[in-house]
């Protein structure tokens, strides 16, 4: 197979540190669920699934029935998949086949539900998701009497896996008022519940920010995204951290990401010269120059133009001109020595120095979550101790 122009490395150490701290926070009962929408975070599924599982994950929460697929696809175990966002219609059946749990936040779900469990021959595990107040996808509270109704009638293909909800912005201490209504809101849909007699088997809504800031959200399940990826969900939960633990620091979380590519050329740079398109940049000086063989199209942000930075060497090699399509050159002129085919960070660490995938979103305006997840599928994963 021919290489390509960059590749991304995820650290197995890191990622089981991140789960013990995790564990530590919510404790030895709930079920950890791995997030691994949107590739991962970026991560790459197929890379990521069995590393999970290899540091004990055995529950993978996913937005679309195609990366439930993925998981299905890359998992060594026989670990829990559960689709939070998108499962067409069609797609129930196939579901139900593979032991797919999945969100229900409209009455009208369920009796086809049930006809495509009565088909399979084989009961759908269903999670119901309360709306509370995020006001996106949640059943309308009308919806919850005659739901449990249709779940004790029709229990033989129908398993009430989990009653949920999820925060709309539990990072932010400024929506506690909002988390706070949303949470009694949950509770009170629990009495329902119990009045009834239906009771789920799980009741789950925490998110990492809530998972590591509020014990009382955490129920029988939590559903771990960005923190187990070592990024604290903002910077104040990160705040409050420092202050429980009464230190100035504390690398509790370890990014496993790191991305890499290798010098693609090297070239001298007369003074006055410009450097790729246009006259976005013109060299101040004779500039030894190194080329990167990727770009834009490939997860590199272009508002990094001029302003980026990567390590080569262990030193910090400063952008010059504009990220192409798939190019972008570097200063390498305080770097002697340096050879064609020499490894390069864009994001992670190298010798003493380190780019954090923060520094990159600070300076485009994008969130983590955004920069990451856009990394193209297409840019190989591997696990490395
Ligand atoms: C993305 C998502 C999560 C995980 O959120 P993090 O903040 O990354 O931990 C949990 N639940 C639902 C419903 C989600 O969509």
């Amino acid at each position: 197979m021919v290489k390509h122009s960059s590749r991304i490395e995820l650290k197995q150490s890191a990622y089981k540190n991140n789960i013990s701290f995790i564990r530590k926070k919510i404790g030895g009962h709930p079920i950890l669920s791995s997030v691994v929408k949107a590739n991962a975070y970026g991560h790459g599924i197929d890379a990521f699934v069995p590393m999970a599982e290899k540091c004990g994950i055995r529950h993978f929460s996913v937005a679309s029935s195609f990366e439930a697929e993925q998981v299905l696809n890359s998992r060594k175990k026989e670990s829990h998949i559960m689709i939070m966002g998108i499962i067409y219609e069609e797609d129930i059946p196939w579901a139900i086949e593979h032991d797919i749990e999945f969100f229900v936040y409209n009455f009208d779900r369920l009796p086809v539900a049930l006809d495509a469990a009565k088909k399979v021959g084989k009961p759908a595990k269903v999670h119901i998701e309360m709306e509370t107040g995020a006001n996106r996808t949640g059943m309308p509270k009308e919806e919850l009497n005659p739901t449990l109704s249709f779940l004790k009638k029709h229990q033989e293909y129908l398993v009430f896996e989990g009653l949920c909800t999820h925060f709309g912005g539990a990072e932010s201490q400024a929506n506690q008022f909002k988390i706070d209504l949303q949470h009694k809101r949950f509770k009170n849909f629990l009495k329902t519940c119990q009045s009834k007699g239906v009771l789920p088997n799980t009741k789950h809504i925490a998110c990492s920010a809530a998972a590591l800031a509020m014990p009382d959200t955490v129920y029988d399940m939590v559903r771990i995204g960005v923190a187990q990826y070592g990024f604290w969900p903002s910077p104040e939960i990160y705040y409050n951290h420092l202050h429980e633990v009464d230190k100035k620091s504390d690398a509790a979380l370890k990014r496993i990401f790191t991305w890499k590519t290798d010098i693609m050329d090297i070239r001298k740079v007369d003074q006055g010269e410009f450097i790729g398109y246009g006259t976005a940049f013109q060299a101040t000086h004779e500039m030894t120059i190194a080329v990167l063989p990727l770009g834009y199209s490939n997860g590199y942000p272009r508002a990094l133009s001029n302003r980026g930075q990567v390590l080569i060497e262990g030193k910090k090699a400063p952008i010059v001109g504009l990220i192409n399509m798939n190019l972008f050159m570097v200063d390498i002129t305080h770097i002697p020595g340096t050879k064609v085919g020499d490894e390069v960070v864009l994001i992670g660490r190298q010798g003493n120095s380190v780019i954090n995938v923060s520094s990159f979103t600070n300076a485009t305006q994008l969130l983590n979550n955004e920069m990451l997840s856009r990394l193209p599928a297409a840019i190989p994963r591997t696990v490395v101790k």
